[in-house]
């Protein structure tokens, strides 16, 4: 399926026809356009053979089916991978903004891979699509999006917001700004840009350390943009939008999961931030090779600390890690 095409391929037509067609794709999610009886046979014709609306893509349930892992093959072979996760009533979409990445992040498979493109909006929408046209056989839809996928979002700004934008429009896929989050590992500007946006989506900062001296260590992305300048566009965000932000935190055994590493953390949001618009969401860490993961008593007392200066904190589920769908072991596999 390519997307990107729908708007020049319908650009004749009569501005009835192309929403007829848009919507066939976003709304009622059509798998072809046969289906779409609405529209005259001519222009399905076409439409079938400009865009078919076949989405390559395999897809992998975990055992206990809370969450299904999509390897989704584009045009040019390149592939990335989305996860669909479900619960408490909401079917969750981690999309991917990228093939590979580029930020090489020490304890992330995508960041191995090193990176290949950026993908357009279409490709973004695609994973979502594909998740709503399975969820729609049981009368389900895709609720919440998040950028968590592989790739850096804040790299591929434009196209990541032309797909939310459709994402959001309520004669299409009708997903809710608050339901839509982004993920940075600090990309400044990103963040800036994000203040201006019309759309109010949720923004999540990778922090992952307290310290630059630590952080630099985990993410080469943290020598341009140190936790100061991080921490003043967050600021700035957060004033002028009035909206949370969540600082995603990995548990790295015996790497920055000391109680130190704590007490450092919750002093770092209470000397930037208001303790209403911040939270911390400890990560439970998926090991892709040098690093293990914390012990889920040393969560606890991590999180207790946290908590007992005041600041807000909740645990991430652990989703697909069976099917290798989990944070930071998305890479695309060729053999799977
Ligand atoms: N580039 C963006 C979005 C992709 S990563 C970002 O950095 O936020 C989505 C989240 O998964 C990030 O918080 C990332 O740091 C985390 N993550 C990466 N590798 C992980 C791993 N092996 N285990 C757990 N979380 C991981």
């Amino acid at each position: 399926m390519n997307l990107d095409k729908l708007e020049t391929i319908l650009a004749g037509q009569p501005a009835y026809r192309a929403e007829q067609a848009r919507q066939a794709v976003l709304k009622s999610l059509a798998e072809n356009w046969d289906e779409v009886v609405g529209l005259p046979k001519d222009l399905r014709q076409i439409l079938e053979k400009e865009i078919p609306l076949k989405i390559d893509a395999k897809i992998f349930a975990s055992p206990g089916a809370d969450s299904l892992k999509a390897l989704v093959t584009f045009g040019d072979g390149l592939r990335v991978e989305s996860v669909l996760m479900r619960h408490d009533n909401r079917n969750t979409v981690c999309v991917s903004s990228q093939v590979g990445c580029p930020m090489a992040c020490s304890f992330c498979a995508t960041g191995k891979l090193g990176f290949k493109r950026n993908l357009t909006a279409g490709e973004i929408l695609e994973q979502v699509v594909l998740f709503g046209r399975a969820l729609k056989r049981e009368n389900q839809r895709v609720t919440n999006i998040v950028f968590m996928g592989m790739g850096e979002p804040f790299l591929n700004y434009d196209n990541v917001m032309a797909a939310i934008r459709t994402m959001n429009d309520q004669k299409g896929l009708n997903i809710g700004a608050r339901h839509i989050s982004i993920s940075t590992c600090g990309i400044v500007e990103g963040i800036e840009k994000l203040i201006d946006e019309p759309l109010q989506v949720n923004l999540a900062i990778s922090l992952h350390a307290p310290s630059d001296l630590l952080r630099s260590k985990l993410m080469p992305a943290n020598v341009k943009h140190p936790i100061d300048d991080i921490m003043k566009a967050v600021l700035r965000y957060v004033k002028n939008t009035n909206r949370r932000v969540m600082f995603e935190y990995i548990m790295i055994d015996n790497v920055n999961d000391s109680d130190e590493c704590a007490r450092e953390l919750a002093e770092l949001i209470k000397s930037r931030l208001s303790l209403k618009l911040a939270f911390v969401n400890l990560i439970r860490y998926n090991p892709t090779g040098i690093y293990g993961a914390s012990s889920p008593e040393r969560v606890k007392a991590f999180k207790t600390v946290l908590m007992e200066a005041g600041v807000e904190t909740t645990e991430r589920y652990r989703f697909g890690r069976e099917i290798k769908a989990a944070c930071g072991q998305l890479a695309g596999d060729k053999n799977q």
